[in-house]
This record gives C-alpha cells, sequence and structure tokens, in this order.
C-alpha cells in the first residue's frame, strides 16, 4: 500500500529583502526573466487534499494570490525572523470564512516571539474578523499531522536557531548556517531537499551556495532545490554552473513525490 502523493511548491525563493531589492538597479533586479523574480522565502506541501504552509511570508497575500490558495489547513513555522513570519495577518481572510482556527505548529521560542510580535492575535478581547483565529501548538518532537509523520530538524542560524522539517523523503531545511550532526542523521535517505542557500559569498546566518551543495552531496540526496537566494543569483547563468541534481529554487516551482506511509512517531 503507498500513502498518498505529496507535493511541494516553492511560494517564495528570495532572501529576507526580495528580489528585486528595492532601489537596486542590478542585472538581476532589472532582469525580465521570472525566475530572478523572488518573493520571501516559503513553501506549500500537500497531501491527502489538505494544504500545510510552511511560514507566512512577507509576501504570503501576493503568493497566496498567484497559486490561486482558497484556505490553507496548518502553518509550519521555521523561526520568527520577520520574512518568514509577518504575512501572518493575512490567514484571518481564511479564517473570517471558514470560521475554524488554523493550527499553528512552531517551537516554544519561536511561538513566544510570534505572540508577543502579534499580541492583538491571540487577544481574547479583540473582536474576530480583526485577526486571524490560530490554534497554537508547540513542537517538542515528531508528531502525526493528517497520517503523516513530520519530523522537526534542529538547525543552527547564525547566533539563533531554526526547525526544518522533514516529511516522507522530503526536506525542507531554511534557514541555517549548520546542520548539527544529531540532526543529519535526521536528512538520510532524502528524495527532495530544499535547503538555504544564500549566495555565494559568506554569511553569519547562512549557508552559502557551494556549502549548501556539499551538505546535498554528503547526504546523497538525488534532487536538490536552493532556496532563500539573493540578487547575485542569475537563474540562467548561474544554473549551467551548478551540478548534477542541483537547481535553483524558483517561485511557482512545483514538484511531487510519493510520500511513505505514516508511522507513528
Ligand atoms: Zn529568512
Ligand atoms: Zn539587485
Ligand atoms: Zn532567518
Amino acid at each position: 500500500m503507498t500513502g498518498p502523493s505529496l507535493k511541494l511548491t516553492v511560494l517564495g525563493s528570495g532572501t529576507s529583502t526580495g528580489v528585486p531589492v528595492l532601489g537596486c538597479h542590478c542585472e538581476v533586479c532589472s532582469s525580465p526573466e521570472p525566475r530572478n523574480n523572488r518573493t520571501r522565502c516559503s513553501a506549500l506541501l500537500e497531501w491527502g487534499g489538505r494544504k500545510i504552509l510552511i511560514d507566512t511570508a512577507t509576501d504570503f497575500r501576493q503568493q497566496a494570490l498567484r497559486e490561486g490558495l482558497d484556505h490553507i489547513d496548518c502553518v509550519l513555522y521555521t523561526h520568527a525572523h520577520a520574512d518568514h513570519v509577518h504575512g501572518i495577518d493575512d490567514l484571518r481572510t481564511f479564517t473570517l470564512r471558514t470560521g475554524t482556527a488554523i493550527p499553528i505548529y512552531a517551537a516554544r521560542g519561536v511561538l513566544d516571539r510570534i505572540q508577543g510580535l502579534f499580541s492583538y492575535i491571540f487577544s481574547e478581547t479583540d473582536a474576530p474578523g480583526y485577526r486571524p483565529r490560530l490554534e497554537v501548538n508547540e513542537v517538542r518532537g515528531p508528531f502525526t499531522l493528517f497520517g503523516q509523520v513530520v519530523t522537526p530538524i534542529p538547525l543552527v542560524h547564525g547566533p539563533g536557531e531554526s526547525l526544518g522539517y522533514r516529511i516522507g523523503n522530503l526536506a525542507y531545511v531554511v534557514d541555517c548556517s549548520a546542520i548539527p550532526e544529531s540532526s543529519r542523521r535526521l536528512l538520510e535517505g532524502l528524495d527532495v531537499l530544499v535547503i538555504d542557500a544564500l549566495r555565494f559569498r559568506e554569511h553569519d546566518s547562512h549557508f552559502t551556495i557551494s556549502a549548501a551543495i556539499e551538505v546535498a552531496r554528503q547526504l546523497q540526496v538525488p534532487k536538490t532545490l536552493l532556496t532563500h537566494l539573493t540578487h547575485d543569483i542569475d537563474y540562467p547563468r548561474h544554473s549551467a554552473e551548478l551540478p548534477e541534481g542541483v537547481e535553483f529554487a524558483y517561485d511557482g516551482q512545483t514538484l511531487t513525490l510519493p510520500s511513505p506511509i505514516a508511522q507513528e512517531p
């Protein structure tokens, strides 16, 4: 027996500024190539008819319009940096229509940060309609979501941390500058890896392109998408330089892979 198929949509492949960068007139920011146009980093996973959003990026509304999203069943948060969270208010359009709360999942510290930044959302006094209705869930380890095991992957993100997520043989690993050994073991046997690969030059809080490629090589992943990209990457030009099995993610990109049957965590 095989489980339902697992589909990934890259909602946003860009770094925190998005590309084009405001006020920048470089070749990539001025490029007519659609794959050089990058909204803030986010992804949509679908299995069994459910839509699972990873992060509510600053550009969430535009991403949802572009992909024709009319509901969300759940949100998994990686961390609480602005580019991954600031689209949260637009969830209210969905919860207003359905009348049901959307479950959100994150590590304790991320939930605390979100609840502090957006206290109006979690206030009991504000009228519903002006805020999204969200049901808060703390991620402490693997959990079952709509029949699939979701495995959190603890990551080093500069001086902070974030959570990647693995579902079946797909892992989504942003934002990160290092992967602890205990987390690497959770990434064995992947079919698809989506990984933070900011730019060519070093950065304190993100993998470079070559570091991300090295992670994919060590894990022997057959297909890797590099995401959270800056305007240093010119999609057509730099794609030609990537090794086989590695490509730059782009907004609106989709792929479907068979996912295994759920196991109890
Ligand atoms: Zn980010
Ligand atoms: Zn630029
Ligand atoms: Zn970040």
